[in-house]
């Protein structure tokens, strides 16, 4: 079967390549508080019907929609699920993505690779060209933002892929980061060595 990795697990990756032995490999999780994923997931809901339904459409030409759609790709070994699925007005797609945050330039790398994960998942789902995300950051006024994908975003996420792939296949031990702030701050702390 066909390994699928998660918008998540690649970010944990980028974090530390180590995180991804210790989930895949060992099946250790990070215990992260499943009660606020679902209290934040019900905010979210509630600020985006706030959202004015042709606030979208006027923006950025948006003729239709589809609303938390999963989608798969073996042959690029992803899966998620997309807040929206929107088909521009020049027959391109492009995924959307709601962030229950204020806009803060120092997470933009992080929510760009996770809109370009979905925008691969869309081109693969749907056999369109997808060329760029967007972000609405709900708690900044609703700033919409728009994020082109080059071919060096998609070649890189492409690496990446490939590297968390030998860690699950070979089960491969990375090297730990070199930013000891963040083994400071991590949940594996004791028992990575
Ligand atoms: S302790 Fe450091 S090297 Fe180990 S998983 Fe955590 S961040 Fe990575």
């Amino acid at each position: 079967m066909s390994i699928l990795i998660t918008p998540s697990e690649i970010i944990e990756y980028l974090y530390c390549p180590r995180f991804s032995y210790f989930m895949f490999c060992l099946g250790i999780d990070q215990h992260e508080d499943k009660r606020f994923k679902v209290q934040k997931g019900r905010e979210i809901h509630k600020e985006k019907s706030q959202i004015n339904k042709d606030y979208l459409r006027k923006k950025i030409g948006v003729i239709n929609k589809e609303v938390e759609v999963y989608l798969a790709s073996e042959k690029f070994h992803l899966k998620g699920i997309v807040d929206e699925v929107l088909t521009l007005n020049d027959g391109t797609m492009s995924p959307l993505d709601y962030k229950f945050a204020e806009y803060k330039e120092k997470e933009f790398k992080t929510y760009k690779i996770q809109s370009l994960i979905y925008g691969i998942l869309i081109s693969e789902n749907y056999n369109k060209a997808v060329h760029k995300g967007f972000i609405v950051y709900t708690r900044s006024k609703n700033k919409l933002l728009e994020i082109e994908f080059v071919q060096k975003d998609f070649d890189d996420l492409a690496q990446t892929i490939q590297k968390i792939l030998y860690i699950i296949q070979k089960g491969y031990y990375p090297k730990k980061t070199s930013s000891k702030s963040k083994c400071d701050d991590c949940t594996f702390n004791n028992i990575c060595v």
